[in-house]
């Protein structure tokens, strides 16, 4: 038994209910391992668990995603060994820590060619552009789609992967410094959509047609617009409430839009099976090793200021991945 640093929260709220706590990690037990974190990613999703919109059981743990190395390994475990270097970003809770004991079966060994930041930014955002854009909505060459918070960490993984597939790609973003950084990452126009009308823009740029699907991972605010932007038989994929949830509507308005998809998916859904996972990792390793996309880890903290992080995240502070730092 040793004791560790992490960050647990034992009331939901703002990012003050985070503290760095002690706590035991024992040897692994049977079917387990146990990790010691290199780095951990931040994600959007964390702040819905910490401030109750995603309920948890308390008090809990925070963080689905993290790399690291096995340090010890459970009886009846297969397939890894101390030393190896893994990464996960389909939870379970509890990434925040400097180390863990798991199941393994969220756990991917790490290609050589991808180092340990860069696997704590890119797994749950590019498994999230994977299925995104490969799976719910296969994005074809030739084809324009609309992407919301293009400048974030799923949505500059997002410009890159559907540039590289032969899209047009329009993006959402709060400022000119944002703006610029999109389009450096294959973000063909970029939309302020604090000043600009968008649905305009959208249908400017599209001459009139609109897009075939949206990719929204900012809800409230650009719901009703989105619907707008989008051609007859449409898929709406909200995936994401960074302006806060979407309030209920009625079907009967994708009628009228123009007989619309509407879903409103999740990640652990679309990795359920260790089989998706891992062709879904190896779709996302590949476009990284090969260097269509570029993991830009643009913010770290100590993972002991998770708090400030989470400000500068709903902050709208934060551009690309983020990374704590045990
Ligand atoms: P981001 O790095 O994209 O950060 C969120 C961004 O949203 C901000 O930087 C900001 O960009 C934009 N935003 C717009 N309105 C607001 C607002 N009122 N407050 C705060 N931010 C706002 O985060 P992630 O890449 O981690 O995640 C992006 C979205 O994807 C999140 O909604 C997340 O929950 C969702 N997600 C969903 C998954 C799923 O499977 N359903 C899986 C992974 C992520 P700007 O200033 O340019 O507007």
């Amino acid at each position: 038994m040793s004791t560790v640093h992490a960050i647990r929260f034992h009331q939901t709220g703002g990012p003050e209910v985070l503290s760095w706590d002690s706590v035991e990690v024992g040897d692994p037990g049977p079917g387990e391992v146990r990790v010691r974190h290199t780095a951990v990613g931040l994600n959007y999703i964390d702040t819905y668990h910490r401030s109750g919109l995603y309920p948890v059981t308390l008090p809990s743990g925070l963080g689905l995603e993290a790399a690291g190395v096995i340090e010890a390994v459970g009886e009846g475990v297969g397939g890894l060994a101390p030393g190896d270097r893994v990464a996960y970003g389909t939870g379970p809770l509890g990434a925040y820590a400097e180390a863990r004991v798991m199941t393994p079966e969220t756990l991917l060994r790490l290609p050589d060619a991808i180092d340990d930041r860069t696997a704590a930014a890119m797994m749950l955002q590019g498994l999230t552009v994977q299925y995104l854009i490969r799976r719910l909505f296969r994005v074809e060459p030739g084809m324009t789609v609309l992407f919301h918070a293009a400048a974030g960490g799923v949505g500059l993984i997002a410009c890159q992967w559907l540039k590289h597939l032969g899209a047009t790609v329009i993006g959402t973003v709060g400022s000119p410094e944002k703006a610029e950084l999109a389009r450096a990452h294959g973000c063909d126009h970029t939309i302020l959509y604090r000043e600009e009308d968008f649905v305009a823009r959208v249908k400017e740029i599209t001459d009139g047609k609109g897009v075939p699907v949206v990719y929204d991972g900012v809800g409230k605010d650009v719901f009703d617009g989105s619907l707008d932007c989008l051609q007859r038989l449409g898929m709406m994929a909200t995936y994401g409430n960074a302006s806060g949830p979407v309030p209920d509507i009625s079907p009967l308005i994708l009628n009228t839009k123009g007989s619309l998809f509407l879903t409103r998916p999740k990640l652990m859904d679309y990795a359920a099976t260790r089989a998706e996972l891992v062709a879904m990792a190896d779709d996302v390793f590949g476009v990284v090793a090969s260097g269509a996309v570029r993991i830009a880890v643009n913010q770290t903290y100590a993972l002991k200021d998770a708090a400030q992080a989470h400000r500068d995240l709903e902050g709208r502070k934060t551009t690309g991945s983020t990374v704590l730092l045990p």
